[in-house]
């Protein structure tokens, strides 16, 4: 058997619809609440910060969305993403097991983001919008926004936190380049930025800090909405085309996954592969084992609760039903910002309750040390935010080989890591901790949820 095993789709299986988890759930959503009143919402209360068709998508409970020409025409850039069997890592790690990776990090920005950011700004652009206002942690999701905003004519202001955008010159200069405007939050240009940094003038800035600017700027102004890079119901079914392109592959390879493995941060690339092996289990079809791999320092599945809670740190967002560690909570640094949220996806948080999924926690020095030793062999260095999936995937490659069993794992390698080499560079000096979050701070969090009737 070949080393190198690519399974390449042509371009005419680039999907025409995405795929809505919704329509299979054996148990409906939780509905988003309206803090004030307690209520779910209307299609009118999240007018201001998205174009109407995406908040159709945000409720839609049928199974297939039609995807519009132009943002298959965008895909063509670089879907289908190719899956590859990565039989020199199975003979370095010595395996029985067959590891499959489905590679997202061939997309211009580097990573799965752009999937749902062409559809975001396509959906903008059709209804008259000029400018989208968004945050970015450590830069991917700007600097993908960014590039969507450039094929679409669209003005794209992107909130970076302020850690990241002294520490990331680079994906600042990426998102510039595309024409974006980074600004560094907390920002003195909202009242939300403004007011904190009147209490905290040296803060590093937060994801929910960073989301409340945001969402600001879009609500006060006409001809800007906002735009969210995970999370939400639309965002995931976006992502989508990953795991309906895999299911194919995995058919060319005439094997179907035992075990499905994605990183999640939000739940976006996890979802995008996951949820169409989950919904053809759900109509009858094979049950692989659904594994989310989450940071031991912002444990959202594995330590957090489900609940009501805000999506941001100045509470201006509805209010979602996910894990949570709560809107306050503030992770420790760590390299794999991306996955560095308070919160879980609706739809990811929903189906662990249901027990369609699996979640673990692991920490950072582990997973660099499965990236490297997957870039060894597969020659990709992965982003670090990846790393984890590497990691959980080698975990379950190597209890293969201790029971003397084959199964086909199959994960989502969601980026590739060159802008994040700084990271690498700490790990092969050893200068990479494993800081534990602060217990008392996130027992803290947790005690002020906000408090819903509904529950
Ligand atoms: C943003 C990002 C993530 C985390 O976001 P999800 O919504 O959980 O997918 C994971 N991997 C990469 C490469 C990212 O850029």
């Amino acid at each position: 058997m070949s080393d190198t095993i690519k399974y390449q789709l042509s371009e005419d299986r680039i999907a025409r619809n995405w795929y809505n988890i919704v329509a299979d759930l054996p148990e409906p959503l939780s509905p988003v609440l309206n803090p004030g009143t307690g209520q779910p919402i209307g299609p009118e209360d999240l007018a201001p910060l998205f174009p109407m068709a995406l908040i159709g998508q945000e409720v839609s409970a049928e199974r297939e969305i039609e995807i519009p020409d132009p943002v298959r025409e965008v895909y063509k850039m670089w879907r289908p993403s190719p899956l590859y069997r990565a039989r020199r890592l199975e003979k370095a790690l010595d395996t029985p097991a067959h590891i499959y990776y489905k590679y997202e990090g061939v997309s211009p920005a580097g990573s799965h983001k752009p999937n749902t950011a062409v559809a975001q700004a396509f959906y903008n652009k059709e209804e008259g919008i000029t400018k989208i206002s968004t945050e970015t942690g450590a830069g991917q999701w700007g600097s993908s926004l960014s590039f969507a905003g450039a094929l679409f004519g669209l003005d794209v202001s992107v909130f970076m936190v302020k850690v990241s955008y002294n520490q990331k010159p680079y994906r600042r200069a990426l998102m510039e380049t595309y024409g974006g405007r980074c600004v560094a939050s907390p920002s003195m240009e909202t009242e939300a930025g403004r007011a904190i940094l009147a209490a905290d003038p040296d803060t590093p800035g937060s994801l929910g800090m960073a989301i409340s600017e945001a969402v600001e700027v879009a609500a006060t102004n006409d001809d800007t909405k906002y735009a969210l890079g995970s999370v939400l119901n639309h965002v995931l079914l976006h992502q989508t085309v990953i795991g309906m392109e895999a299911i194919e592959q995995m058919e060319m390879a005439g094997e179907y996954p035992d075990i499905v493995i994605g990183c999640a941060g939000g739940g976006s690339n996890f979802a995008g592969l996951a949820f169409p092996f989950i919904g053809a289990k759900l109509r009858g079809g094979p049950a692989p084992r659904v594994i989310a791999s989450e940071p031991a320092a912002c444990p959202t599945l594995t330590r957090g609760k489900l609940a009501y809670d805000f999506g941001d740190t100045n509470h201006m967002t509805p209010l979602l039903r996910m894990h949570t560690l709560g809107s306050s909570f503030v992770p420790p640094a760590f390299h794999a910002g991306g996955l560095r949220y308070h919160g879980m996806a609706p739809l990811v948080s929903h189906l662990m309750e249901l027990g369609e999924i699996e979640a673990t926690a692991v920490h950072q020095n582990p997973c660099f040390e499965a990236g490297i030793q997957f870039a060894k062999a597969e020659g990709i260095i992965p982003a670090p935010e990846s790393t984890h999936a590497v990691r959980v995937a080698f975990d379950e490659a190597l209890k293969c080989k201790e029971e003397g069993t084959s199964r086909n794992i199959l994960f989502n390698l969601s980026g590739h890591g060159h802008f994040d080499m700084a990271a690498y560079t700490d790990y092969l000096s050893g200068k990479l901790e494993d800081k534990d979050y602060d217990h008392d701070k996130l027992d803290a969090s947790l005690a002020a949820l906000p408090a819903v009737a509904a529950e």
